[in-house]
């Protein structure tokens, strides 16, 4: 039997994300979309509601939750503020190489405090010279006595500026093909953010670049073997990024067809709410329609994840779907609006803005496709 139900658990952690972003997140959008800046205010209350720890297994101080409860938050936090779900994506991101590749040292010293939000973390993957392709890139690390060295510098890094645990992926200086994933610490000398992208959209979410100038990192830092680095980091960009970018892009999916649909209900034209217009019910379908398939792409697959199942072409495909979707919804609910879709006081703009962003993060629509047809060959 497939049971598309969720459990009275989901149900009420659903609501609880949907109250916390309500009530903690709404307030500072204004804030946030002004200024640029991440609000620290959000930050901690993210910490509070436990929102980082939902991953982390409960031995080391998390929720031990899951991922269909993280799509869930994301999901919820997403509708209120794609920018702050795009923080807590990537925190995760950062937290799952030590979930799942750290040593129980590595452990017990680290996932307390990013359970907490005390910590906040991120992944270091891409480069000028390598996004879609990682092995392109020119960080390098090489040993010297117990420790790595690490030069190089990352661009369009997420928390950028306020993550302390930033899971790094270097080459061997002296073997192109060999990958390592180190621990790099904020305060580490050698380290330091650089750079504050202004993006298009998803203001209040931080995102700049990386430099490491002779980076000295503990051997006691290197994530897993040394050598096997790029599946420790490209695995948890697989299932825990494309993962979380779904999180994101159902929750604009969501906040624009509320939103088409309260202002075609509002708008009388002809002496009727526009809601009545069959070209108007004809956009909100298509809406509701990606919307309810965006949510059976990813919710079946962090089903599978929660199952410990292979799921990086379901991932795949829910990221390529639902991306898309929030772009083409965004575009229809701003064209529902009429010339009012154009001002900024309307929310659309900022869905139009954000969805533009769900693109290229954790891998492009045409990386997906790659994947997707690579599965199906
Ligand atoms: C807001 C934001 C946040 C991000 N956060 C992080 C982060 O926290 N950490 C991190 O490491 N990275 C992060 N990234 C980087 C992101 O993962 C890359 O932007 C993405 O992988 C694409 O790489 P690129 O930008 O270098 O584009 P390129 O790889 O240069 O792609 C250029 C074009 O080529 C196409 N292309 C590439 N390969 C293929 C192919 N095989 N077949 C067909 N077409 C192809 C692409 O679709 C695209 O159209 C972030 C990006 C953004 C925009």
């Amino acid at each position: 039997m497939i049971d598309f139900t969720f459990t009275e658990e989901q149900d009420l952690f659903r609501k609880a994300a949907r109250e916390f972003a309500e009530t903690m997140v709404a307030p500072r959008i204004q804030e946030m979309e002004e200024s640029g800046e991440v609000s620290l205010d959000v930050v901690k209350a993210l910490g509070e509601a436990e929102m980082m720890a939902i991953t982390i297994p409960e031995e080391f101080g998390g929720l031990g939750l899951g991922y269909t409860a993280r799509l869930i938050a994301l999901e919820e936090v997403g509708r209120v503020s794609c920018a702050v779900a795009m923080m807590l994506q990537v925190f995760a991101l950062g937290i799952e190489p030590i979930v799942k590749f750290g040593n129980n040292e590595q452990k017990k010293k680290y996932l307390p405090g990013l359970a907490t939000g005390e910590r906040l973390a991120t992944v270091g993957v891409t480069e000028p010279t390598g996004g879609s392709d990682p092995t392109g890139g020119r960080t390098v690390y090489k040993k010297d006595g117990d420790d790595y060295i690490i030069n190089g510098r990352k661009c369009f890094i997420t928390n950028s500026h306020i993550a302390d645990t930033i899971t790094v992926l270097a080459k061997d200086d002296e073997d192109p093909k060999a990958f390592s994933t180190f621990i790099v610490e904020k305060g580490m000398a050698g380290f330091k953010p650089a750079h504050e992208e202004h993006k298009v959209g998803m203001k209040g979410c931080n995102t700049g670049w990386l430099i490491f100038e002779d980076c000295r990192v503990p051997k006691d830092n290197l994530l897993g073997v040394e050598g096997k680095g790029l599946r420790v980091a490209m695995s948890a960009i697989g299932d825990v990024g494309r993962g979380g970018m779904v999180g994101c892009s159902l929750g604009v999916l969501t906040a624009c067809l509320e939103e088409a649909l309260k202002f075609a209900n509002e708008r009388v034209l002809y002496g009727k709410p526009i809601i009545k217009l069959p070209a108007i019910q004809d956009k909100i379908a298509m809406m509701k329609l990606d919307l309810e398939a965006g949510r059976l792409l990813g919710y079946r697959a962090s089903a599978l994840q929660d199952q410990g199942a292979r799921c990086d072409t379901e991932f795949a495909m829910a990221k390529y779907y639902t991306a898309e979707a929030a772009q083409r919804a965004a575009k229809m609910a701003a064209d529902i609006h009429g010339g009012y879709g154009c001002m900024n006081e309307y929310a659309i703009t900022r869905y139009l803005r954000d969805s533009f962003v769900l693109g290229p993060s954790a891998g492009t629509s045409d990386v997906m496709k790659v994947i997707i047809a690579r599965s199906a060959m």
